[in-house]
Order: C-alpha cells, then sequence, then structure tokens
C-alpha cells in the first residue's frame, strides 16, 4: 500500500470521504477536534500522490501565520522530495501580496511599494481628519474601523458615500476617500487592501483573474467561518470555473466578527455553489470526555447555523479544575507552580502546556513569574523591535541616508515629524520624478520641479534634503553615529512621539528605542566580526569602503539578526506557549490553562456591553477546546484595572459548564487562608525548581 492509502485507511468514512470528494466544492462542517485540518491536510497530499494533481496548482490557506506553518510543516512531513515544489499554503494576506507583487503595473503601483500596518494607516486618518476637524483618539478609531470594515465588505469610496446613512457616516467616507488617494501617493497598500486589491483587480481585468485561474487548479480553506466578505469573493472568484475547492469550518469557533467575518459565508457557499457537497465529521479525536461535554455545554447556549454533535472515545479524564486565586498575581504563580509540578510529577515536556487569555495585557505578570522559575516560555503576537514604528521610522531615515533611491522610506519619513509636505506636493513630485526615471529624492533638488511645484512646497521639500545631504557628508567624513544623533535631535524626533503618543511614557519609551538602535549600530560598527554577513543579496552597491558603506554594512546586520531571532522565535523549541485565546486557534496542546474566567475579561465588557457575549462564547469554547488531557481555568477575585484594584465576579461561563465535571480550588477561602496558601506555595514551587537544577 502506498503512504497515502496507508494514511487515508487511518481516517475515520467521513473523512475518508471528504479526503476523496475532489470533482466539485465541497464544505466540511464540524465542530473542534474532529479532523478538519487533517482532513486538509491529507488532501492535498491525496491530490498530488494519488490524482496526480502538481502542487504549484494547489493553494491551501489558513488565517494565521502559525496556522500556516502548522500546515505546512503537517504537509511537509507527506509530501517527498519536489513533490511539494510550488504548493502554496499561506495566509489570506500573504496570498493577497503575492497577487498584487505580481500585478503591480495593473495596479497602477510602483514595485517597492509598502504595506502599511495598522498604526501606519492611523497616523494618516489622524492627518487627514485634522484637516477636517478636531478629532480625539476615538473619533480616529472609528473612522479607522469603519473604513476597515467597508474595505472587508468590498465596498469602496465611491459606494461608501451613496451609502452612508448618516452623518458620521458620510465624514468616514470622505476621509475613506482621502485616504485611499494618499495610500496611493504613498505608493502604499494598507492590510486590508490586500485582499480587497486582489478582489478588484479580478473583477476588472479578466485576463488576470484567467491568468490565476490557470495557476490555481485547487484550493483548500481553513477555518472557513473567519472569513469576511473580500476573502469569500477572493476565493469565489478563483474557484467559479473549476468549482474545485474544499472548505472546512466550525461555525461556533467563529470568533472575527469583529473584524468583519461572515460566519453567513457557510450558508453562502450552498447558494452560491448548489453542487456543493457538505460533509458533517461527528468524532473528536482530541480532547477526554469530561472536556468535550464541557464545551458542547457551554457552547450549547448559543444558537446555531448547523447542529453537530461531537462525541469522543477517550474516555472522561479528569475533571476540569477551576482555581480561584486572591489576585491576579497570585494567579500567576499559580499557573507558573502547576506548570512546574505537573512538568516534574509526570516528565511533562514544556511544550504541553499552553496558557491562553482574553488579552496581551494578561501575559506580563506571568511572564515574570515564568522567569522567576526559569521556565522557559514562547510569547505570540509580540512586536519584534523592528517592528516597532518608531524603529521604522529611524531605519526609514538610515535607510535613506545610506540609498537617496530608497522612494519608501522617503516616504515614510517625508512627513515624519510634520513638515507639510501635502498629498498634492508628493503627488506632482512622484509624477515628475517617474517622468524623469529618479528617485523621489533626487527629484526634489532637479530644477524642473521648479516649474511644478510652489514656492513654498519646494522650500519644504528642500530643507528637507539638505539637512540629509549634510548630515551624509558628515557620515562620510567619518562621524557616522554622531551626525545620526544628531540628526535625530535636529528634527526633533522626540516632540513628534510626544505629540503622537497617548501617554507620555509611551514617547519616552518609544524614543528610547530609537536611542538604543543607534547605540547597537555603533556596537556593529565597531565591529564584531562574526556576525558579519559576507554575501548579502542585493546589498552589494550599498557596502563599500565609505563609513556610510560601513554603516550600511552593520544595518544589514541588525536586520539580518533580528529576522534570525524571529525564527527562532518560530522553531519548534521545548517551551511553555502563552497565546491569546484568538491566537489559538486551531491549535490543541496536552494541557491548557486558561486565565481570568471573570465577568468584564471574559466575556469582555466591550461585549457585555454591546451584547455580543455569543462571540465571546465562542471564544471560551476555542479556548476548552484546545486541550487533550487536563484543562484548568482561574479567575482572581481581585483584579487590577485601568490602575485600580477592583472585585471581580466569576465569569457566566463557568455556571454554563457542568458541574458535576468540575473540581473547584479556593472558592470557600478566607482572604487569610488564601495567603497562607500563596506563601506555601511559593516554598514549594521553589523546593521543585531546586531539583531541575
Ligand atoms: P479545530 O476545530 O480545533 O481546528 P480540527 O477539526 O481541525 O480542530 P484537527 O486539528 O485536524 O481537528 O484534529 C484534531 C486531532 O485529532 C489531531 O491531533 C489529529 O491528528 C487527530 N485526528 C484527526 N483525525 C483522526 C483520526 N481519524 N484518527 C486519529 N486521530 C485523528
Ligand atoms: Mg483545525
Amino acid at each position: 500500500m502506498t503512504e497515502i492509502r496507508d494514511r487515508l485507511a487511518k481516517l475515520n468514512p467521513r473523512q475518508q470521504e471528504a479526503v476523496r470528494a475532489i470533482d466539485g466544492p465541497c464544505l466540511v462542517l464540524a465542530g473542534a477536534g474532529s479532523g478538519k485540518t487533517s482532513v486538509i491536510t491529507t488532501k492535498i497530499a491525496y491530490l498530488v500522490q494519488e490524482c496526480g494533481m502538481k502542487a504549484r496548482n494547489i493553494a491551501a490557506v489558513t488565517f494565521t501565520n502559525k496556522a500556516a506553518r502548522e500546515m505546512k510543516e503537517r504537509v511537509g512531513k507527506m509530501l517527498k522530495g519536489r513533490e511539494g515544489h510550488g504548493l502554496i499554503v499561506s495566509t489570506f494576506h500573504t496570498l493577497g501580496l503575492t497577487i498584487i507583487r505580481g500585478e503591480l503595473k495593473t495596479l497602477g503601483y510602483k514595485p517597492g511599494f509598502s504595506l502599511f500596518d495598522t498604526d501606519d494607516a492611523k497616523v494618516l486618518i489622524k492627518e487627514l481628519m485634522h484637516k477636517e476637524a478636531d478629532t480625539d483618539a476615538e473619533q480616529i478609531n472609528a473612522v479607522q474601523s469603519q473604513i476597515s470594515t467597508w474595505k472587508n465588505d468590498l465596498i469602496l469610496p465611491g459606494a461608501a458615500l451613496s451609502h452612508a446613512e448618516d452623518e458620521d457616516a458620510q465624514y468616514a467616507a470622505v476621509i475613506y476617500e482621502a485616504y485611499n488617494r494618499h495610500l496611493k501617493a504613498y505608493n502604499a497598500v494598507d492590510f486590508d487592501d490586500l485582499i480587497l486589491l486582489p478582489v478588484v483587480l479580478f473583477r476588472d481585468h479578466p485576463e488576470v483573474l484567467a491568468r490565476w485561474q490557470r495557476r490555481i487548479h485547487y484550493m483548500l480553506v481553513d477555518e472557513y467561518q473567519d472569513t469576511n466578505i473580500s476573502q469569500y469573493l477572493l476565493v469565489k472568484m478563483l474557484m467559479q470555473e473549476r468549482q474545485t475547492f474544499t472548505v472546512v469550518g466550525d461555525d461556533d469557533q467563529s470568533i472575527y466578527a469583529w473584524r468583519g467575518a461572515r460566519p453567513e459565508n457557510l450558508v453562502t457557499l450552498g447558494e452560491d455553489f448548489p453542487r456543493l457537497n457538505l460533509i458533517k465529521l461527528e468524532q473528536n479525536y482530541r480532547s477526554t470526555g469530561i472536556i468535550l461535554r464541557a464545551a458542547n455545554t457551554l457552547i450549547a447556549n448559543n444558537p446555531h447555523v448547523y447542529d453537530k454533535t461531537l462525541w469522543s472515545q477517550m474516555g472522561d479524564g479528569d475533571p476540569i479544575r477551576i482555581i480561584m486565586n486572591r489576585n491576579e498575581e497570585a494567579e500567576a504563580e499559580r499557573v507558573a507552580g502547576e506548570i512546574l509540578t505537573r512538568r516534574i510529577k509526570e516528565g511533562a515536556e514544556w511544550r504541553d502546556f499552553a496558557v491562553l487569555y482574553r488579552g496581551n495585557f494578561q501575559a506580563r505578570l506571568l511572564e515574570l513569574k515564568l522567569q522567576h522559575y526559569q521556565i522557559p516560555y514562547k510569547l505570540s503576537g509580540g512586536t519584534s523591535f523592528f517592528g516597532r514604528n518608531e524603529i521604522k521610522d529611524a531605519m526609514a531615515y538610515l535607510r535613506l541616508l545610506i540609498n537617496p533611491a530608497d522612494d519608501n522610506a522617503f516616504l515614510r519619513i517625508v512627513n515624519v515629524p510634520r513638515r507639510e509636505v501635502g498629498p498634492g506636493t508628493l503627488e506632482k513630485l512622484a509624477n515628475y520624478a517617474t517622468g524623469r526615471g529618479v528617485s523621489l529624492y533626487a527629484a526634489c533638488s532637479e530644477m524642473g520641479l521648479r516649474e511644478q511645484l510652489s514656492e513654498r512646497a519646494l522650500d519644504r521639500l528642500g530643507r528637507f534634503t539638505h539637512t540629509l545631504d549634510r548630515v551624509r557628508r558628515e557620515m562620510d567624513a567619518g562621524q557616522s553615529i554622531s551626525a545620526i544623533r544628531e540628526l535625530f535631535r535636529e528634527v526633533d524626533y522626540e516632540g513628534w512621539l510626544y505629540q503622537n503618543a497617548s501617554a507620555p511614557k509611551i514617547a519616552e519609551r518609544r524614543m528610547a528605542n530609537v536611542w538604543i538602535l543607534v547605540d547597537q549600530l555603533e556596537k556593529s560598527i565597531s565591529g564584531n566580526p562574526q556576525e558579519e554577513v559576507e554575501e548579502l543579496e542585493g546589498s552589494e552597491a550599498m557596502i563599500g569602503d565609505t563609513e556610510t558603506g560601513d554603516v550600511a554594512a552593520a544595518i544589514s546586520r541588525l536586520v539580518l539578526r533580528d529576522i534570525l531571532e524571529q525564527q527562532a522565535e518560530e522553531d519548534d523549541s521545548d517551551r511553555v506557549q502563552l497565546l491569546t485565546l484568538h491566537a489559538s486557534k486551531g491549535l490543541e496542546f496536552p494541557h491548557v490553562y486558561v486565565l481570568g474566567l471573570e465577568e468584564d475579561l471574559l466575556p469582555h465588557r466591550n461585549s457585555i456591553e454591546m451584547e455580543t457575549v455569543e462571540e465571546e462564547r465562542r471564544l471560551a469554547y476555542v479556548g476548552i477546546t484546545r486541550a487533550r488531557r487536563t484543562l484548568v481555568l482561574t479567575l482572581a477575585r481581585q483584579r487590577k484595572t485601568y490602575g485600580e484594584m477592583m472585585d471581580c465576579v466569576p465569569s457566566r461561563f463557568l455556571d454554563e459548564l457542568p458541574p458535576e465535571d468540575l473540581e473547584w480550588e479556593g472558592r470557600a477561602d478566607k482572604p487569610q487562608d488564601q495567603e497562607k496558601k500563596v506563601a506555601r506555595g511559593r516554598d514549594a514551587i521553589a523546593g521543585l525548581r531546586s531539583l531541575l537544577g
């Protein structure tokens, strides 16, 4: 028997049916842990090894990088040698980016376009709103999220304006139009554009769509319940002709409505593709009976699109423990202690544990405790140093100093700090530069530009480039680091940070980061030869004998190191995983801890106010169903909220679990007992830690 047949034989009959259904549209709708993702990965191998399809004609899409990585890994184990060559396994956004990259000209973008993250976009929106009205953060956020919603719903500025029903929406639509125009002038796209632009491109350019349809013959989508309208259309357009795709999903795990996800896409699919083959899976292979029962009972409190019943053959297993703690610190301490104990008693690996929480802020205390007990952990979703906005700004200055042709860097900082260079000016500058075939920076000092721009605009641009020219000369004269330090002071980057930060402390921290970057640069120039990268693709032209050349090399070293560290982050090392509930989707761990089962936290206060508790329940369902063998839910009696100690109320979700399967701890404790317990626990942990060496 071939390997793939062997693999297929291990699946249950319904799963096999889902893998074998290759001729038409197929929807696998099933609860957590029933093998939906397994169907996708097996099916990719099946398509290649049994059906003779080329891997390069197959595209599998997921939502998070982590999920894409996991899938790649699972598929990688099945496909041998070059069998997997050209296979697309990516997030929706990465696929969108790939499509955009290949069609820049048609889309009217220049090579080397920038991708604006949420913060970049916010800055731009804020600028635009300043021109229209006096605004505050809440308003800016509202407009930004409205724009994002429109983009996710595939509503372009013109349509937004005509659909806008009240004044607020009209205002947002006006900003939306200006925002898109500016993005274009900056040769930039935002996160939502990564899906929207391909859809618009496909709609307006059938020949481009046809090209992609020839490339992708079979499509597989995991976590389909979280697609938004634009994502759905992307799939639909690509698959319209062949109708060969498999999407898998679970409406009970839809947790991205706030980002435009449309679980009703599950229903739309049946309407758009009448031949749809609907397959349901009911056996859960992940969790013990008690964990599964808890998940089922909890989610039964929500209305359902499709009814499902999940069962498991794994036996009941341990009861679910619910630990009530004095406060959040005790909670973190307790979880760290638990992990340490279990590791020693059961010989578990660190990677067998996951701690899940509603918001990233909840990880901070836990990190401190884990560090204290020297428990290795991996925090997902933190920003890398080079991902920070202030570092991106500072890097753009450095890049432009070294490479005046870097239009991206130019555009990033020409108005950072604000220099009042308007979009009209930039548009003319960009047109002129394109016409002459020179960079934006070079165009600033060309005589011909004088005919295009006003005296004032020329003056503003001139002052910007003169400053940089001067710093560049100082660098060439051997004063690199001091010249760079002086540059950031001269442009008053710090002042700009203060203007834009929500609190002075934040601005302070950001400026400190910039100085850290400069310090690192200095260290790197004075050189650690081991870190020297000899051949860095594309950087040849930048690295010369001059001081600027040294700085360029040093920068490449720093960036490369950051990238490698990021990659190290993604490796398979043995560490406890710290994740938000949102980020945990699709994953599984033998031992799961979910923190903060309190009203206002899980369910989140906003959702209680907006009456969207059902989505929070699904989030809790996602968390619970990550657990294979043991599940511990924790809560605190008191928690610091907005700097104030608040009494907490246990989450309503706890009342919705089957009481006979729960084992409560600390519920009846008096405060002093709790303190004693914590102290005893601490001693015990210290003892255990020393055992581990
Ligand atoms: P989620 O909804 O959480 O994304 P899922 O439906 O995608 O879950 P998988 O992650 O594919 O489920 O599978 C859950 C676990 O069950 C995995 O460890 C997988 O290897 C295992 N599994 C799936 N199908 C089978 C099977 N037929 N026999 C044994 N184990 C299976
Ligand atoms: Mg899955």
